[in-house]
């Protein structure tokens, strides 16, 4: 199938599917949060959960409870990582209900939400009342405890992943108990990017600041010699800048400069390094129709509306698809790219659309950026797992000397003892793991594979 026919068909199935009724129904079992289930997959279809029970608590108390009761668990999120981190042999606990908007506090200037609560809850509020968080990923359908445990990340050289907006958490121990926690904890810059080993994290308090205002302008066609010669200018040029490529023709397809209006705005003008500036609204992938895209040719609009890629209310990326992401410092990024670039032959007949994006260094212990300022590369991939799965190694491969780190919630293959050799803190990790959860309960497959 050719690749325009191929992503279309595609995004039109999961659209259609997303309109189908969840097969899961809350029924009167023994436990009043059991959900009865069927087959359940994650939001690209890829993995099917294999846990017996899901159950969908409405408060810390109903955690508590089921927390303690239960052996092997692990919390579930929106359901956006495209392996088996998620999972468990027996029983997720969902914190879709658990999504309340708690606490602004102005002159604190922090916002405390319940952990299940989705980005795109609550920050058209937050943004209403004055407020805005740093950074969003490329969607706002995310929650925010499933995304800081696996270090989700949006752009900007100056800007941490989304975990280092948390200024303290609430979580339910493996025991049943609840422990708040802060920077000033020791435990802090583990269990935030925590990858669900410490239990579950049912608040979450996250800084603010005023609000702001973004425009974005996208300019095309970005010769890769200019990539070369000016990456760290061009990374640089805004707030957040992300450039996408399908790694062919020897250019970069889009660059996105989202750039901050309280900030001195200069005209970019329509030579953008090589590139030419975009002359109407485009998706990432240039054949996708735009109206899924949050606003780009310079209109300003709120920091939510414009720092992800994809609107609230829409189907966000392009559906069925497949994701990988590896990040190398970025010192090393430019060869790191160059090194991907010289297997774009065996990348193209599989790949959508790749990604790069900076993210600054933060200090917790499993994150891709612990300690050093780092590139994304990202791949979203044709929903081919075979095929795909047979090409990551030689990536990882081809990446190998930069240090490579894969993103946690993606799909990689690395070795799991170079890659926690890679981790400085990953014998510290898991020696807290195994204290706070000494009966095992939260570990599943996922983490006994490549932690523990
Ligand atoms: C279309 C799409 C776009 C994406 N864009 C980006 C992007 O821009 N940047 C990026 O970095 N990533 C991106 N991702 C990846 C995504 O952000 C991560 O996979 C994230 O972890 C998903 O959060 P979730 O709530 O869906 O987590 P889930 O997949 O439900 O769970 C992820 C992990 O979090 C744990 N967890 C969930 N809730 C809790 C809790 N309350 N307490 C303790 N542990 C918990 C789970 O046990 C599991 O280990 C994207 C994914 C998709 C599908």
């Amino acid at each position: 199938m050719k690749r325009k026919k191929f992503i279309e068909t595609t995004t039109l199935a999961i659209a259609g599917g997303m309109l189908a009724p969840i097969m899961a129904c809350t029924t009167d079992r023994k436990n009043k949060n059991e959900v009865e289930i069927s087959e359940r997959k994650n939001w690209a279809g890829n993995y099917t959960y294999k846990a017996e029970k899901l159950y969908e608590p409405t408060s810390v108390e109903e955690v508590q409870q089921l927390v303690k009761k239960l052996d092997k668990q692990k919390a579930l999120g929106t359901t956006h990582c495209f392996n088996d981190i998620a999972d468990s042999s027996q029983n997720q606990i969902s914190t879709k209900k658990l999504k309340k908007f708690i606490h602004l506090d102005k002159e604190k200037k922090t916002v405390t939400i319940e952990a299940g609560a989705r980005y795109g809850d609550f920050a058209e509020m937050l943004h209403e009342k004055g407020y805005a968080l740093h950074n969003l990923a490329s969607l706002p359908h995310i929650s925010v405890a499933g995304a800081c445990t696996t270090a989700t990340h949006g752009s900007g050289v100056k800007n941490g992943n989304l975990a280092t907006e948390v200024i303290s958490l609430e979580l339910v121990k493996p025991d049943g108990s609840v422990v708040n926690m802060d920077k000033t904890d020791s435990h802090f810059y583990a269990v935030v990017v925590g990858l669900g080993a410490f239990g579950i994290i049912t608040k979450v308090t996250l800084e603010v600041q005023d609000t702001y205002e973004v425009r974005q302008d996208v300019f095309l066609d970005l010769p890769l010699e200019s990539v070369v010669s000016n990456f760290d200018k061009i990374m640089s040029s805004g707030y957040s800048v992300s450039l996408f490529t399908d790694w062919m023709n020897n250019t970069v397809s889009e660059v996105w400069v989202k750039r901050r209006m309280d900030a001195e705005i200069i005209d970019l003008g329509s030579d953008f390094y090589g590139a030419t500036a975009a002359t109407k609204n485009i998706h990432p992938i240039a054949e996708l129709a735009s109206e899924n895209c949050t606003d780009q040719m310079g209109v300003p609009g709120p920091w939510y509306n414009r720092l992800p890629h994809f609107k609230m209310g829409f189907t966000p990326s392009a559906g069925a698809e497949l994701q990988s992401e590896y990040f190398v410092p970025r010192a090393k990024a430019v060869d790191a790219l160059l090194a991907i670039e010289k297997m774009k032959s065996q990348i193209y007949p599989h790949i959508m659309i790749s990604e790069i994006r900076s993210i600054a260094a933060d200090d917790f212990w499993m994150s891709p950026c612990f300690q050093q300022d780092s590139i994304a590369i990202h791949f979203t991939w044709k929903q081919k797992p075979n095929e795909v799965l047979a090409l990551l190694p030689m990536i990882e491969a081809a990446l190998t000397p930069f240090n490579v780190k894969p993103h946690w919630g993606k799909l990689f293959t690395i070795n799991p003892t170079e890659l926690q050799s890679r981790y400085k803190k990953h014998t510290d990790f898991l020696a807290l793991a195994k204290a706070y959860d000494p009966e095992g309960k939260f570990k599943n497959s996922y983490l006994t594979k490549n932690i523990y």
